[in-house]
């Protein structure tokens, strides 16, 4: 323990002495920061984004059962069609940039869970939650921009029932060793509205709503997923950024 401790400390002293001889300027990196047009607005498409949703079809996305997604498309966004199940997108994807946008019904109907319930599963199993969180109460760790189960929102940022609304997600993917057991879990940070919610949270595993969160190793890529919550829950403007 004591050779421990003496390690600890020389390491610490060389540390120190390497980090006060480093305090000159870093060397610039060899390669050059690419250059990306960002849209007009900060919520159009950036020139390297996957556009997952314009407006117009659902040919990214498909059902659970591989079949052509079913919800309903109209006049610039998609409804969830509802018992027509979640839908994913047919490309992959691992650590991201998301932007997707989001309305709940204008007629309110249900309460707490009940109400505008749909969802944002990155990589198919890690849910952000789309709620109806305007005046409408129910478990912190399960309103809109919650980890569910898992992280509340810092705030609620959110607008009224059938205004849009906007979510920008940086997710990084789990990592998993060769036995499927996790080696660097998920972390997720979330703006609502623009407004910071969720800070680099790491997410504890699959987000159940009726049992402790756990890990089960997948993919480096896997699809996006949209939760058919029963609800008619709007979207729009869907786009995607590989990290
Ligand atoms: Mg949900």
């Amino acid at each position: 323990m004591i050779r421990f401790n003496l390690l600890v400390v020389a390491l610490l002293t060389t540390t120190g002495a390497a980090f006060a001889q480093d305090a000159a300027p870093f060397p610039p990196p060899k390669t050059e920061p690419p250059i990306v047009t960002p849209g007009r607005t900060n919520s159009d498409p950036p020139s390297d984004a996957v556009v997952l949703f314009n407006g117009k079809d659902l040919s990214q996305w498909r059902s659970g059962d591989g079949t052509a997604a079913k919800w309903n498309v109209r006049d610039g966004y998609v409804e969830v069609a509802a018992g027509t199940g979640d839908i994913s997108t047919v490309q992959q994807f691992g650590d991201v940039q998301l932007h997707v946008e989001w309305a709940t019904p204008a007629v309110v109907k249900g309460e707490g869970q009940e109400r505008g319930n749909s969802g944002v599963f990155l990589m198919g199993r890690y849910e952000v939650q789309v709620l109806d969180s305007y005046q409408n109460k129910t478990y912190y760790h399960g309103q809109a921009g919650a980890v569910y189960k898992q992280y509340a929102p810092l705030v609620n940022a959110s607008r009224k029932p059938g205004e849009w609304q906007a979510y920008d997600i940086v997710f990084h993917a789990p990592r998993f060793d060769e036995q499927g057991k996790v080696v660097d879990r998920a972390r997720v940070t979330v703006l609502h509205n623009g407004v910071l919610i969720q800070n680099n949270v790491e997410i504890y595993g699959l987000t159940y709503h009726d049992r402790p969160a756990l890990y089960i190793a997948h993919s480096p890529q896997e699809s996006l997923k949209l939760q058919d919550h029963g609800n008619p829950v709007r979207y729009r403007n869907i786009w995607i950024r590989r990290l």
